[in-house]
């Protein structure tokens, strides 16, 4: 049987072998899907067991996006671009490492929730990896302003330095959190791509920012932290990255098996079960 897997530590509660066991039966794909627990100093011994007894392929998660991406032989773009791997694929033998998580989030946002970035102003919170695997993704789709806020500014202000030569049409700005509240005009959709919500805190920075905007929290979860405060705070919509997590495991099926699974029917039974 085809081996896959999904590297992390911890990885218990990842719900990656539920999705790609659905993906499977939908595409008539004889596959196994486990998880992985990798020792956190030894990312690199883990994955290179488990590609030498014939596994086809892995999903990366934290912490080891950025091991991934120093592991792997190549580095597809949007992995290069991100320097951080959520997917590991084969080709002749060399070890392929890129990024789904951009076109995840697009996915969800523009094809689930109907939320179109084109033209808009967009705010994304946060500066480490998952902000970095959604920026490419995120300027292809053309926003007018696309702004990075992280509680470290510096790493903000590295993270659209490594863009600007791809920002297209966009205004490429970053900042503080605490720099926000002087920021002119508002926003959009707002992006939380802190783990902030992972213990249940929100990043710093007034409501005030979010009135009227389409808030999207990565995290999921029945009614996350960023989710609650957001529409508390008058946001025009709210949802958390369920969505996000199911659309970047199809394209990684996609990219192991060469078919697009359907992701309505998954993201549905996923939130039936949360409810
Ligand atoms: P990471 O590399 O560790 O980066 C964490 C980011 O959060 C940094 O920018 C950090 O700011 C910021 N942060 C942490 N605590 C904060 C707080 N209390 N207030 C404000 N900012 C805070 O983590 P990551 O890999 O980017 O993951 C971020 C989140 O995205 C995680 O919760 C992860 O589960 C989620 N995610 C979801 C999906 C999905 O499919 N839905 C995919 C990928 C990631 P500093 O730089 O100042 O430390």
């Amino acid at each position: 049987m085809d081996k896959y897997v999904v590297i992390g530590n911890p990885v218990a509660h990842s719900r990656s072998p539920l999705i790609h066991a659905r993906f499977a039966s939908q595409t008539g794909a004889s596959l196994e899907y486990s998880r992985l627990l990798a020792p956190l100093d030894d990312f690199a011994g883990a994955a290179s067991s488990f590609f030498a007894s014939g596994g086809l392929g892995a999903n990366v998660t934290v912490p080891f996006k950025e091991h991934a991406a120093r592991w792997v032989d190549v580095l597809a773009t949007p992995a290069e671009q991100a320097f951080a791997v959520n997917t590991i694929f084969l080709d002749r033998g060399r070890r392929i490492g890129t990024n789904t998580d951009g076109t995840g989030l697009v996915r969800d946002l523009e094809d689930n929730l109907g939320w179109s970035l084109g033209g808009r102003r967009v705010l994304l919170l946060g500066a480490g990896g998952a902000a970095s695997g959604v920026m490419g993704p995120l300027l292809a789709c053309r926003p007018d302003r696309l702004h990075v806020a992280n509680r470290t500014p510096d790493r903000a202000l590295q993270l659209i330095d490594r863009f600007a030569r791809d920002s297209g049409a966009a205004q490429l700005a970053s900042s503080g959190l605490a720099e926000l509240p002087e920021m002119e005009g508002g926003f959009d959709i707002v992006i939380n791509a802190t783990s902030a919500g992972l213990n249940d805190r929100v990043p710093e920075m007034p409501g005030a920012l979010v009135v009227g905007a389409r808030c999207y929290d990565m995290v999921y979860g029945r009614d996350t932290a960023f989710c609650r405060w957001a529409r508390e705070a008058g946001a025009a919509a709210v949802s958390d990255g369920l969505g996000m997590l199911v659309e970047q495991a199809a394209e990684a099926f996609c990219i192991w098996r060469g078919v697009l699974p359907e992701t309505r029917p998954v993201i549905a039974e996923l939130r039936a079960s949360q409810a």
